[in-house]
């Protein structure tokens, strides 16, 4: 009797596990993707943090491949319950989204959602791009001339930890043999003797790309260079590489590839060392308080383009040709950058207006004692 009790139970369990698996698990999992046919590859191409990945299309609608999204932007597979899955940084609320590579959901209690609109082949999921993006809260940089988009991770300057203290360092050639204006271009021993300090006194030089984490980083410096010299990847590289020390170089796009400049190859070879980001000085290194709007839409959105061509990364920052700004360009650089460079003003202190960053300006006749002067702060 008891036997047969239990044995009706199991039945009645199996059959409502199985009716669950007919319905798909709607009522606990209602986003379950899409089974088919894997989307054709398209002609277009997406860079992720400047790798660049296939797009796929299907039904006029473009897919990423899930695995290949995720390892270009440096999230982790783990095994769980026997099945690889992937826990995107993507949050909806507090829930997070999981991608797996087979058809079974991983069942840990925090983990009950899935993209919804998928197509998984068997192998592989396909995601809609639109959907990964607007999950990730990051718009695209369409260039509909090259058939491509860029993707990049950087943090919005609104959303920043405020009052922490970045001493922001302006710098622009590293030489001995000054060709142009003597004063800006800073000896190699001097900025070697500089790199050195910085390291052995608890500093972490960073990129505007850190200063999400900046309530992470002991004693955070930004060092920037402006203008693109061709000495930043000859003279400055190999600085940066002895030290291990990150810098931003600021890129004024008509000048490359001519005298004294950068080429395009070098700022690539720069952009991928890992050390150098890449970010925008303008088109002409006009003053853009004297621009129209036209023309600052140019300068501004041009050269954002031009140099996401040249590294798969879309600049984030620029700095105003010799600093000069107006009310219309400050308004132009907030629409489309997350942060603005002056060329003089103190120490920037995050929570600052995000178009109006400081810095300091480092030139050839600034001693260590004054270098020293200029990164110490109250905390540091
Ligand atoms: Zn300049």
């Amino acid at each position: 009797m008891g036997k047969d009790v239990i044995k009706i139970k199991k039945l009645f369990s199996m059959l409502c596990i199985f009716a669950l698996l007919l319905t798909g698990c709607q009522s606990k999992l209602p986003q379950q993707p899409v089974y088919g046919v894997a989307p054709a590859e398209s002609e277009a191409e997406i860079f992720i943090n400047g790798i660049p990945l296939k797009v796929y299309t299907a039904e006029e609608q473009e897919y990423l491949n899930m695995k290949e999204f995720a390892d270009a932007v440096g999230e982790k597979w783990q095994v769980s319950r026997g099945i690889l899955v992937h826990q995107a940084s993507i949050f909806h609320g507090d829930v997070p989204y999981f991608f797996t590579t087979d058809t079974l959901p991983p069942e840990e209690d925090n983990c009950s959602l899935y993209l919804c609109g998928g197509i998984y082949d068997g192998s592989s999921w396909y995601q809609q791009l639109e959907q990964v993006m607007s999950l990730y809260s990051y718009h695209l940089l369409e260039d509909p001339e090259k058939n491509c988009s860029y993707y990049t991770t950087y943090p919005t300057a609104e959303y920043l930890h405020t009052d922490y203290s970045v001493p922001t360092l302006m710098y622009h050639a590293v030489g001995d043999e000054p060709w142009g204006i003597r004063e800006l271009f800073v000896s190699p021993a001097t900025l070697e003797e500089q790199l050195k300090y910085l390291t052995e006194n608890g500093y972490t030089p960073i990129w505007f790309e850190d200063l999400g984490e900046v309530n992470q980083l002991q004693k955070p410096v930004l060092l920037t260079f402006d203008d693109g010299y061709d000495d930043n990847y000859t003279a400055l590289l190999p600085l940066l590489k002895k030290y291990n020390v990150k810098a931003t170089v600021f890129i004024i796009v008509d000048l490359l590839n001519t005298e004294h400049y950068l080429t395009s190859e070098q700022v690539k070879v720069l952009s991928e060392s890992g050390l150098v980001s890449i970010q925008s000085h303008t088109m002409s290194h006009e003053f853009l308080s004297t621009r129209s709007a036209e023309q600052l839409t140019y300068e501004l959105q041009q050269s954002k383009l031009a140099l996401a061509r040249i590294t798969g990364k879309e600049p984030f920052a620029v700095a105003y040709p010799s600093g000069r700004y107006s009310d219309a360009s400050l308004a132009a650089v907030e629409q489309y950058y997350q942060f603005g460079l002056l060329s003089s003003g103190g120490t920037y202190v995050t929570g600052a207006k995000r178009s109006m960053i400081p810095r300091q300006y480092v030139s050839r006749n600034t001693d260590l004692e004054e270098f020293v002067e200029m990164i110490t702060t109250a905390e540091g």
